[in-house]
């Protein structure tokens, strides 16, 4: 059980019919007693997702509610003595593959299409 969050941005706006083109991406993953786990697939580190979502876009979560990136900040850092999704990942073997790491600022990451 968890709440998952999500980066979109309008890339073109049709000049004739006002169409959006937008791309839409999962930042990550705020769950009852772990860490925040970040998607890894776009954005590798905090400075990279720091740096979208300060600069450009909307967040949203999987509820349609809009959040500030600094609002999200301040419930990412609220979980930074959770259990870690790497640990777990390790214990359970699944850790081999380079799918999970840890950033050089220690938030986690996570590769692949999970929610
Ligand atoms: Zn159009």
């Amino acid at each position: 059980m968890g709440t998952n969050y999500y980066w979109s941005k309008v890339l073109n706006t049709c000049p004739t019919c006002g169409n959006k083109d937008t791309i839409k991406i999962h930042i990550g993953k705020s769950s009852a007693g772990w860490k925040f786990l970040f998607n890894g697939d776009d954005y590798k580190s905090w400075n990279e997702w720091d740096s979208v979502l300060d600069s450009s876009g909307e967040i949203t979560d999987e509820y349609g509610e809009v959040w500030t990136w600094d609002d999200l900040v301040l419930k990412i850092e609220d979980k930074c003595d959770g259990i870690s999704s790497k640990d777990e990942a390790k214990v359970s073997g699944i850790d081999n593959s380079g799918d999970y790491w840890t950033d050089p600022l220690g938030y986690e990451f996570a590769k692949g299409e999970w929610c």
